[in-house]
């Protein structure tokens, strides 16, 4: 059995390849890639316009499951990452109950397996019910099968909480994912607080918010040993510091959203709540600053942070629309 994929084109990191190609698969393996490819009795399918790539990898997804199944689940979620080009994804522990314990874990993979439509990973909580004061099963989740550990969606407030996470996180040899948002800064805010802000009269979320938290998290991590994962980062002093303390050698890695590299907070100008998220799209001059960090490897990883919402949540007045952006049909176009 053959598959000829017809001038699609070929994105392929393992070549540096970045051109129109054809790809020939014969039974389940890739036999030739190059130009005007044929091969008789093959399936010919035309790629025109389409990206052909190795499958894709979302380490940051709210698949939903389980608890809040009107905006998603694991057989909806999965659906829409195999048409954006995703066989693989990882899907967050804020859901309904939380995942911080390991025989939910267990319980989920197992239904994942059975409705998926692609391989589903799972990030288990830092803490208990997210709440940020007792540590979550870190080390029977692990066993359980879990990547990583994090509270996305919240902000560890306690640096002291923060500290024993990464120690206890380095011990299975597993990364803190961090949603690093000072909350006292953010509260009641909506949107990148600056000019678009201050224009359209909405509270705003500053960008030092990120800053600082990321400062904190950064040291901690110094301190600790403990890899620390920064989460969609949005801010061009996170860019900053990350790479500084990259040269240093602290265990830092970080992520970006598509968005965030796609879209400012001029989109905002509608009060249209599908550009509503956090850390909130900013202003051009941070939109550059990540671009400046993707290309020189300060930044590790592109990610949806895929957050649905169900369409009578979201379809409210700007103030009140939940955060959270769909992304996993999207990001690679
Ligand atoms: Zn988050």
């Amino acid at each position: 059995m053959s598959l000829l994929i017809k001038n699609g084109t070929v994105v392929n990191p393992a070549k540096q390849q970045h051109e129109v190609a054809d790809v020939l698969v014969k039974d389940g393996k890739i036999a030739a890639i190059g130009q005007n490819l044929s091969a008789d009795g093959a399936e010919v399918y035309d790629a025109t316009g389409l990206i052909v790539a190795p499958g894709l990898i979302d380490i940051h997804t709210h698949l939903r499951e389980p608890g809040q199944e009107a905006k998603e689940d694991f057989h909806s979620g999965t659906q829409a990452a195999a048409a954006g080009g995703f066989t693989r994804v990882v899907t967050m522990a804020n859901t309904t109950p939380v995942v911080d314990n390991a025989a939910l874990v267990r319980g989920l993979k197992k239904q994942a397996e059975l409705t998926g439509v692609v391989k589903v990973e799972f990030i288990g909580a830092v803490s208990k019910n997210l709440e940020g004061k007792e540590l979550a099963e870190l080390g029977d989740m692990a066993e359980a099968g879990v990547v990583a550990y994090s509270d996305d969606g919240h902000y560890v407030e306690s640096a002291a909480f923060m500290r024993r996470a990464l120690e206890y996180s380095s011990m299975f040899n597993k990364m803190v994912i961090d949603h690093a948002e000072d909350i006292s800064l953010t509260k009641n805010g909506h949107m990148h607080e600056g000019f678009v802000s201050y224009e359209m009269g909405v509270i705003g979320r500053p960008a030092v918010a990120e800053d600082l938290a990321v400062a904190r998290d950064i040291l901690l991590a110094e301190m600790t040993g403990g890899h620390i994962h920064i989460a969609h980062v949005s801010s061009k002093n996170t860019v900053d510091m990350v790479r500084r303390a990259k040269a240093k050698g602290v265990n830092v890695t970080c992520e970006v959203t598509s968005q965030h590299l796609s879209f400012t907070d001029e989109y905002l100008r509608e009060y249209n709540p599908a550009f509503k998220m956090a850390p909130p799209i900013r202003s051009e001059d941070h939109r550059q600053a990540l671009l400046d960090g993707l290309k020189d490897g300060t930044i590790d990883a592109i990610i949806t942070d895929h957050a649905p919402h169900a369409f009578e949540e979201k379809d409210h007045e700007f103030c009140c629309a939940p955060n959270g952006f769909s992304g996993l049909e999207t990001s690679l176009a």
